[in-house]
Formats: C-alpha cells, structure tokens, sequence
C-alpha cells in the first residue's frame, strides 16, 4: 500500500531509527542486502521486462542491456570490493604530527533520499542504491511516476526482498515528491531534469543536505576526418536508437567535416536497415515514446531540419523513426534543448578544432564521443573537452565498466556514483590521527622560542 505524506515524517524516522541502532552497519547485512536485491531482479525478470514494455515498449534484450545487465555488474563488484572500500585508509602522517598514525574511515551518512528518472526506471532507482546500502545507509526511493507500471512494480518488489527496516519506497508525483522533500535527510541522489535539480538543490538547503545531481545535457559525436564510417555509424545510431534515444549519455547530435558528411548519413542509413529493417516503426527492437507530451515536443523539432532519413512518426502509439537531420541552425530549439528522443542532427564542421570549439561554446556534456583513428586527435579531445564521460571510438559502452565514476559536471551534473566513487559518496570519509603516548618533543606548546621556531619550520 502506497505511504500517504503524512507518514513521511514517521517513515524518516522509523529509518533513522534503525539506522541509529546499528542495523544497517554489519558489513554481512549489506552484503546480505545486496545479494537479495540480485535475487529480486532474477526472480522477477519477466516482471520487469512486462512493466518496461508498458511503458516504453522496452525490447527485452534492452532491458537486460540498459538496465539489468548494469546492475548485476554493480551489485556483483560492491559485493566483492566491500570489504576494501569499508576499511580505514591508511595515510602519511608528516614528522611534525609524528609519533602517530592517521587514518580515514568511511562511515554511513545516515538516511538517503533517492529520486529516479523515467527512462530507465528500474536502473536509475536501484544502481545508487547499491552504494547507498554497501555504504551502509538507510534509503528512502522515489522512483518516477512518469514511468507508471515500474514504479508500482518497483513499490511491490523491493519491500519483498530488502529490509523494510531500512528501505522504504515513496510513490507519488509532484505534490507527493514535494512533501516528501519537506523531509530531512542526510543526502539526495537526484536523477532527471535540471529543472527539478534546482527544486531539489532548493529544498536540500533548507536541511543543508548535500545533494549529488544527476541530469543531462547535450552529448556531442564528433567524427574525426580518417574515422573508420561503417563502424562509427553502427555505433553511434545504435546508442542514439537504443530506448528511442531517451537515454542520459546518447550522442544528443554529430559534428563532421563536409567532405564526410553524405558518406556519413549513408552509412547510418545502411545500419538502420540492418538492424530494423524497412518499417521501423513497427520493429520490435525499437522503444516508443514515454508519453504524449514527450512525442510532441520532439515532433516539434523535426521543423528545425531537413529530413535525410526517416521523419515518419505514429502519433497513435507515440513512435518516432529514427530521424537524421540536416541543415540545422546552430541556435535552433533542437540544438538549444536536450533532444531526449530519436533525432539525430548532423551538423558540419570545417575541422576536428572547430568541432571542439562548437561544444565548448556550449554547456559541458554528460558524456563526449569521438570517432577516430589518430593518437592526436584522441589526446586533443581528451584535453579539452569538459564533460561528465568520455568514450572515444564508441558510445555509451564506459556505462559498462565499474570502477569508471559516473555523473555530470557543470550543467550536466553534481557529484559522482557507480563502484567505488558511489561507496564514497554515501559515505562521510572521517578524518582520524591517533597520536602516541610517549612523550614528545615540546615545540607546539609556551613559552615560545626562536629555537622552537627554526625547528617546527625544519620541520615543516
Ligand atoms: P522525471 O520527470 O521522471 O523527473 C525525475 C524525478 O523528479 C521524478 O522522481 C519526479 O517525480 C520528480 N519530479 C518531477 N517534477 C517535480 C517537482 N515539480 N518537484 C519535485 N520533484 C519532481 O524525469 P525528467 O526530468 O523528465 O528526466 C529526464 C532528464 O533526466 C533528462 O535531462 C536526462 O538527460 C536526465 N537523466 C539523467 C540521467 C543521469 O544519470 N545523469 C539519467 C537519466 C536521465
């Protein structure tokens, strides 16, 4: 049953609660945790894969790819590398602190508020609470309700698997979420729009609550000019295509040198039949729109371009093609707003310096591809792009590894998460020196001398 806003105040306190009396710090019970949450999501498979197709015609072998596959890698390395991140972390005590040792040991913040996007509902909600419980917190979950059937599948499943003790789902859309952040807590993971970011950063302060904000932006593909096209083409239309491009780190838009541009756009042609075939509207590996307002926004953008493949959209069943666009106006709407959605503007430039120049003109990236086969122009882009990611010669595929942090920076986001980046940021890393007893030399303390000067500068 569904917590009414009432309940928030006593549900954040039940958690504090648990947190206060020690039950989410055994390493064994957030291992525990873990393992249950990887149990939720096999046992459930099919469940899951039923919700996502009812709210975005998920393909199966999408929901595995883009949301299922990524949490069991994460639950499976932070149930390995628990023990190491949890551990004090020795550090060098300099002469002057010495005789002592110095250490930081993580501990748990306390009880977190997490708010997930639509797009990838189940994934968005769960990958930052698997670091927020191996770094031993309590969490409340706010998956969106844009995504309906997951949310409520979501609400069922989680209070079956973990410790309702410590982990507790609040479903609910604006005046829900509203009250819900009247509430304090000791961090919020925020994933989706910078809009809502800044409602939530607002109503954070009023607690001083550090918040981590995950939002999105414009993600740039640039081709370098001797880039391998077929492979760049398959690449990139098929992280552009994936979930019908509603994806954070989807290239938003290509910049290319004119003399590659048309070899370009057929080679994207070519892929998209291969993998969908003719009608790719009815294909079955294709998403749809999330809803009604979505699709008509991003119908909207097709005035901005001319179509160079596809442009043909079912408003009945909220399908857009897989779009290229051409001769589109830098200070266009489709180039000022997150495209969100399966269009894809292909933009050209003069040079690889030009088309850094154009994204660096622009608000830093959550993530920034670059197709090529130069040591040069790799380590150029590298060193001046801004963004949260970077992948050269593919898209999307860093999301794959662990060990990589994972978050925005500048208008693409605050604060990162994924593997050991995501321990550390539910964790508060405590400072501790502990100084030996035996006696020291006493030059810190009165009366103050020249000597004891020289010495503590020796010292340093
Ligand atoms: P959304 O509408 O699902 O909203 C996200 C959350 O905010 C939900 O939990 C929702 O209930 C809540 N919310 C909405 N309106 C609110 C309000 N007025 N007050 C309080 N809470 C409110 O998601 P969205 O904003 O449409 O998401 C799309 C954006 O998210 C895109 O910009 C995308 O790039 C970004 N995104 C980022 C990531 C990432 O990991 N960085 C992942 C997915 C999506």
């Amino acid at each position: 049953m569904a917590i009414e806003p009432v309940h928030y105040p006593s549900m954040v306190t039940k958690l504090r609660d648990s947190f206060d009396r020690g039950l989410t710090r055994p390493l064994g019970w957030r291992r525990a945790q873990l393992g249950a949450m990887s149990r939720m999501l096999r046992e459930n498979e099919k469940s899951i894969a039923q919700a996502l197709a009812k709210d975005l015609a998920k393909p199966g072998q999408e929901v595995y790819l883009g949301e299922l596959s990524l949490l069991f890698s994460e639950i499976r390395h932070a149930r390995r590398q628990l023990r190491r991140w949890a551990r004090p972390r020795r550090v060098h005590t300099p002469l002057v602190g010495q005789p002592a040792r110095s250490w930081v040991q993580p501990e748990p913040l306390g009880v977190v508020l997490i708010m997930g996007a639509w797009n990838y509902p189940v994934q968005l909600v769960l990958s930052p609470l698997i670091p927020a419980l191996a770094a031993g917190n309590c969490a409340v979950v706010k998956p969106s309700e844009i995504a309906a059937a997951t949310s409520a599948l979501m609400a069922e499943l989680i209070p079956r698997y973990l410790d309702s003790n410590a982990v507790q789902v609040v479903e609910g859309a604006v005046e829900e979420t509203t009250e819900l952040l009247k509430q304090r807590f000791d961090h919020i993971l925020y994933t989706g729009g910078a809009h809502v970011g800044r409602i939530v950063m607002r109503a954070a302060a009023e607690h001083l609550t550090p918040v981590t904000l995950e939002l999105g932006g414009k993600s740039p593909c640039v081709i370098d000019e001797g880039a391998d096209l077929a492979s760049a083409a398959r690449r990139l239309i098929w992280g552009k295509c994936l979930n019908a491009g509603q994806t954070c780190i989807a290239p938003d838009y290509v910049l290319v040198t004119r003399a590659r541009r048309d070899e370009l756009i057929a080679a994207i042609g070519n892929e998209l039949d291969a993998m969908y075939g003719q009608d790719r509207l009815k294909s079955d590996d294709y998403a749809k729109i999330i809803n009604r307002r979505h699709f008509d926004r991003l119908v909207g953008y097709l005035d901005d371009g001319d179509v160079a493949i596809g442009g043909r959209f079912d408003e009945e069943n909220c399908r857009i093609e897989p779009t290229v666009l051409t001769g589109v106006d830098a200070d266009s709407k489709i180039m000022r707003e997150e495209i969100f959605g399966p269009l894809l503007p292909v933009i050209e430039v003069d040079s690889l310096e030009q088309a850094i120049a154009f994204v660096r003109q622009r608000e830093k990236p959550l993530a920034a591809y670059l197709f090529t086969r130069s040591r040069v122009s790799e380590r150029q882009f590298v060193e001046s792009i801004s963004t949260g990611s970077l992948c050269i010669n593919d898209v999307l595929m860093f999301m794959s590894v662990p060990e990589l942090p994972f978050g925005g920076v500048g208008m693409s986001g605050m604060g990162q998460y994924h593997g050991k980046a995501g321990f550390d940021r539910f964790s508060h890393l405590k400072a501790v020196m502990k100084r030996s007893r035996f006696p020291e030399i006493p030059i810190r303390f009165p009366p103050y001398t020249d000597f004891k000067l020289r010495l503590l500068k020796r010292l340093g």
